[in-house]
């Protein structure tokens, strides 16, 4: 098969589909590899890499497209790209079909078959090509929140770690999921006092088990919440309702609750946020200030740090994108059903319940 890595051209967005090491294991299946020139360079990847990993350097994204069965990237394709892309082509990248009526017509009139990472999904319900990228932000909650407390960016001026004789900041992280418990975990390396709040029983258990004694655990309420809010320095944002907008924890009230300065990381604004008084920022214009605290709601953390976020995303991609060109799209997706469930829209049609139901067309 043969296999294109076009270069990202979505605003801001430097990582890639595909590092070296995955074209070099393509080439050893005996598949044709063409990348973009240039395509990995946001992600410190470069030509030269990528041929010498066995890839044909190809100039214009017009060519990648062009000349591939199977086209691997991060991005929902954007309107430049929609006419490049082929009748019986299968796209393999992030769509979020359910947030584009204009990407989901153009995608069905391409006759491609697209498939997305966001809904390739294991038996137990997780999604295995999501949980790299929340691993990525609640890890770099706290690097964010910890900057953010430094008293030039107006934070409340605590070192996390403190020092011998000074107590250490105080981290309320709330959600014990993939982002809370990465977030938990980096705020007790660096030495804090960390308290996670979860309604699943379940996840709290397991964090008690897995984390140091300094990582208390606590059940998510109102009253909790009111609570810890009085006494914590970074407040992480980390719950999920699958599929439905984040529940608000802390409301616009509370904020007169926190000491000034205070520095809420609300990792969940891309699901609108636990935090009344959260808005999308950019990593160009990251935080605002209500009430004297400090609101950090970048909804792609993850495109601040693209070498890590690209090597993460792509080791956990690579073993379906090999499955796909070695068995075609047909047999791969009957034999694993994790990536059958990625099927979003096939040859024209609208294959996954979900999205035709968000734009009242027949799946
Ligand atoms: P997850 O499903 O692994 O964890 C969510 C947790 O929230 C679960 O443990 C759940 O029990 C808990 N929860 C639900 N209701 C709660 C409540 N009322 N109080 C406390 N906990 C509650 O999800 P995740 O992968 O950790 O993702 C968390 C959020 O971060 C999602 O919205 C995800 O889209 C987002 N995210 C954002 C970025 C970004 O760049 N901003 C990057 C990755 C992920």
């Amino acid at each position: 098969m043969t296999v294109g890595i076009p270069k990202e051209i979505k605003n801001n967005e430097s990582r890639v589909g595909m590092t070296p090491a995955g074209v070099f294991e393509l080439v050893k299946n005996n598949h044709t590899v063409y990348v973009q020139s240039g395509a990995g360079e946001g992600s410190g990847f470069f030509n030269q890499d990528y041929q010498q990993a066995g890839a044909t350097i190809l100039d214009t994204i017009g060519q990648v497209y062009a000349m591939s069965d199977m086209i691997v990237k991060v991005k929902e394709p954007i309107a430049e790209e929609y006419n490049l892309i082929q009748d019986g082509q299968i796209v393999f990248t992030y769509f979020h079909f359910a947030s584009s009526e204009a990407l989901t017509k153009a995608m069905i009139r391409s006759k491609a078959i697209c498939i997305a990472y966001e809904t390739v999904e294991d038996e137990d319900g997780s999604l295995p090509l999501l949980t790299p990228m929340s691993e990525v932000a609640g890890r770099m909650a706290i690097q964010q929140g910890a900057k953010y407390l430094e008293k030039p960016v107006r934070g409340k001026g605590v070192l996390l770690g403190g020092v011998p004789g000074v107590s250490p900041g105080r981290v309320l992280v709330l959600g014990a999921g993939t982002v809370g418990i990465q977030a938990a975990k980096m705020a007790a390396g660096l030495g804090a006092q960390v308290t996670i709040l979860d309604v699943n029983m379940k996840r709290l258990r397991y964090v008690n088990d897995i984390m140091p004694s300094h990582v208390v655990t606590g059940f998510s309420n109102e009253f909790n919440i009111r609570k810890h809010i009085k006494t914590n320095d970074l407040i992480i944002g980390g719950v999920l309702l699958k599929g439905a907008k984040a529940p608000n924890l802390i409301t616009r009230d509370m904020l007169k609750d926190m000491h000034p300065g205070t520095v809420i990381v609300d990792v969940a604004v891309d699901q609108g946020g636990c935090v009344e008084t959260t808005k999308p920022t950019t990593h160009e214009d990251p935080i605002y200030i209500i009430d004297d605290v400090v609101h950090y709601c970048v909804a792609n953390m993850p495109g601040a740090v693209p070498y890590t976020s690209t090597v993460a995303l792509t080791n956990v991609t690579l073993p379906y994108v090999l499955k796909l060109a070695n068995l075609g799209w047909r047999s791969a997706c009957k034999l694993d059903r994790s990536l059958e469930k990625g099927l979003n829209v096939v040859e024209g049609e609208i294959v996954y319940k979900e999205i035709a139901e968000t734009f009242h067309l027949e799946p």
